[in-house]
């Protein structure tokens, strides 16, 4: 009987969901999974992982996949035939690579691979001729590629996770792991009942904040001011490194005249951070004999995103507490699983894979070798300016890979214009999520449990994922709809296979030069850079020198400037947004499955004060309404929250929550003030 049963296979794969890049092991049986287990030899996860990585695999077969390809015919979108669909879109790009290649862009994306990334930016590059090309990191991270590479020199976090095991204090900004990392979030509490001191600047009074020795609470939009506080009270009780400052950085001089401005009490009056608190949070880290800096999206989505990033890294800097110095370095916790990898693939406007310019001779001769192409010179357009495009027409043609930019881009009613003015919208999706509904030509797409390739995860490792179960007849994976359009298109985009596509992009990209799937599986995960065959990957950077020209770290000194939304009489609350625990993004895989009976709609947290002062209670609904949009949500009342902020997530696309988010962009990048939107409240009862 024994022998009739179906074999059960066991495949080792790197989680989908976050950022953290859990290793889990997935067992089938007839390409059905039966469980998803923390691999115990995982390098990140060591045996852990989250409600999302272990249970959240139920959306694979859920009754409204998508299997077949969709065409908008008479305003419809119709059943077609993968040959249809293929050769309609090949056709109708053709004609716009034919007249005028930047009238297209591709949004890809952290949920595909690495490979697919690449593949996706050579699509639009050597196919389409255009460098416009992005993803989603323009919306999260993309003030930490560029704040850290302007610091430090490279756009990546600067040691291993695993440094947490040697640090004694933790300094943890604008995130919270326990929702959005969590693993990162119980390796960093496990660290503290182990007698680690921990900092936490959050408005939000999160778990880690309830365990924190000091809790900051600026108010949102204040950030730089009080890391120039922290920084001013470091110099001031002498606990700057001058020798460090001296060997291994630049801008120290120009730095201590801009901190003599931010005195304790001046950022008090800025932040409301009483000043006290702010000298015992700048005494604990810099009286730690090895200091972290770990960080979220509440530094980098404001208006000052970049400036945040970096008066943040100036911290570690003074304390000599990266690099050659001894301590944890800065960690920008990456929230999405291939976010990291989908940028260092070059899906961005002005780089090519590995950080290379578009405008580099060196690096441009090696591509047009090898890919047998011209290349477009000038700098593509960014998520913001691809909108911005279709809306005034001069957009023809906008693919979208595996991303709900209607529910997860902010004000999403000017979203929405984009899409309804752009002649052609191409979608790939497992569902029909917002943004497929709104698009012209849907791909149905296979997920991350079903194919193949690596993604990188928050600390630069490059991991296997490998495909556990096929997709379901019908759907492909994004690699083979770009194949089949490139070669409509009369294009050959080589790299036959996920191998071949990663061992291309390492012989152009110098950052990854010594990494392949056959390395990977045969030692496992790899740290970049890693730049020969030889080379064990670099898990903690700049142990010589920083990788600026000159080698030195750079200082940044840049004054606090006022966000972008203010409150005024009619929208008096502050309203942040972020993550929960149960669900991940636009919620399109994590709804379908069981973790909906966890977390079944998006609510709006407010304090008691705030409740009672309107006269509301638990569960009543309220309409919100910014200067962009509205939305109608339940009400939880925590006292997480200040009084005149809200807290809502973004996981329910019927919650609509991103129609009140702000355009607003940070000056050096691009990403928007998700972080805080001035709101007023009103019951709906
Ligand atoms: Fe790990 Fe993140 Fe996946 Fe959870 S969602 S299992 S923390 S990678």
């Amino acid at each position: 009987l024994l022998n009739l049963l179906p074999i059960e296979r066991r495949t080792l794969t790197t989680c989908g969901y976050c950022g953290v890049g859990c290793s889990l092991e997935v067992s089938t049986r007839d390409n059905e999974i039966m469980t998803v287990r923390p691999a115990t030899g995982g390098s990140v996860n060591r045996g852990h992982a989250c409600v999302k990585g272990r249970f959240a695999h139920g959306f694979l077969g859920a009754a409204d996949r998508l299997t077949t390809p969709l065409i908008r015919k008479n305003g419809t979108l119709t059943p077609a035939t993968w040959d249809e669909a293929t050769g309609y879109v090949a056709a109708r790009l053709t004609e716009i690579r034919n007249s005028a290649p930047d009238g297209f862009a591709v949004v890809s994306s952290a949920r595909a691979t690495n490979e697919e990334n690449y593949l996706a930016q050579k699509f639009a590059r050597a196919v389409m001729g255009t460098n416009n090309v992005d993803n989603c990191a323009r919306l999260c991270h993309s003030p930490s590629a560029v704040g850290l590479a302007a610091t430090f020199g490279l756009g990546g976090g600067t040691n291993p996770f695993d440094d947490l095991d040697r640090c004694d204090a933790v300094l943890l900004v604008g995130a919270n792991p326990t929702a959005a990392h969590p693993v990162v979030g119980s390796r960093i509490f496990q660290r503290v009942m182990d007698g680690a001191r921990l900092v936490v600047v959050d408005p939000r009074r999160t778990f880690l904040a309830r365990h924190a020795d000091v809790h900051l609470r600026p108010r949102p939009g204040t950030n730089v001011a009080v890391f120039n506080g922290l920084s001013h009270i470091l110099v001031r009780q002498g606990l700057a490194d001058t020798d460090f400052l001296e060997a291994h950085t630049s801008g120290y001089g120009e730095l201590l005249g801009l901190l003599g401005d931010y005195t304790p009490e001046r950022v008090a009056e800025i932040s409301g951070v009483p000043a006290d608190d702010l000298i015992r949070a700048a005494l604990i880290y810099g009286q730690a004999r090895s200091p972290a800096i770990f960080y979220g999206l509440g530094v980098t989505e404001h208006l000052h995103g970049t400036d945040g990033v970096r008066t943040l890294s100036n911290l570690a800097l003074l304390r000599g507490a990266v690099g050659p110095g001894t301590g944890g370095g800065v960690n920008p916790l990456r929230g999405q699983n291939n976010v990291q990898g989908a940028s260092d693939m070059g899906a961005l406007p002005d780089l090519l894979p590995g950080y290379q310019q578009v405008k580099d001779p060196a690096a441009r001769t090696r591509f047009v070798q090898t890919w047998q192409t011209g290349l477009p010179t000038r700098p593509g357009l960014r998520i913001p300016q691809m909108f911005a495009s279709a809306r005034s027409g001069e957009l023809k043609a906008l693919w979208v890979i595996g991303e709900d930019v209607l529910a997860t881009d902010p004000d999403s009613t000017s979203v929405r214009a984009a899409l309804d003015a752009c002649p052609l919208v191409i979608c790939n999706d497992l569902f029909l999520s917002p943004t497929a509904t709104a698009a012209d030509v849907v791909f149905p797409v296979a997920a991350w449990l079903e194919k193949e390739g690596t993604f990188v995860n928050f600390d630069r490792r490059f991991q296997r994922v490998r495909s556990a179960v096929a997709p379901p007849d019908g759907a492909r994976s994004d690699f083979a709809v770009l194949h089949a359009v490139a070669a409509l298109m009369g294009a050959d985009l080589g790299c036959a296979t996920p191998a071949e596509a990663l061992a291309e992009c390492a012989s152009l990209a110098p950052l990854f030069a010594g990494i392949s799937h056959h390395r990977l599986d045969r030692e496992g995960p790899l740290h970049w850079p890693c730049e020969s065959a030889e080379s064990p990957g670099t898990p903690r950077l700049y142990q010589d020198r920083f990788a600026t020209p000159d080698g030195l770290a750079h200082l940044a000194v840049r004054p606090y400037l006022p966000p972008g939304e203010q409150c005024d009489a009619a929208f008096p609350y502050l309203l942040i947004t972020g993550r929960r625990e149960e669900h991940y993004n636009s919620g399109s895989m994590t709804r379908r499955t069981g973790n909906l009976r966890l977390l079944a709609e998006e609510t709006v947290d407010i304090c008691p004060g705030d409740a009672a002062g309107l006269g509301l209670a638990e569960g009543d609904r309220v309409e919100l309404s910014s200067r962009h949009g509205t939305a109608v949500l339940r009400i939880r009342v925590t006292d997480d929250v200040e009084p005149g902020q809200l807290f809502a997530g973004f996981h329910f696309p019927d919650a609509t929550v991103n129609s009140l988010t702000s355009s607003v962009e940070d000056e050096f990048t691009g990403c928007p003030e998700y972080k805080l939107t001035a709101v007023s409240i009103s019951s709906c009862s």
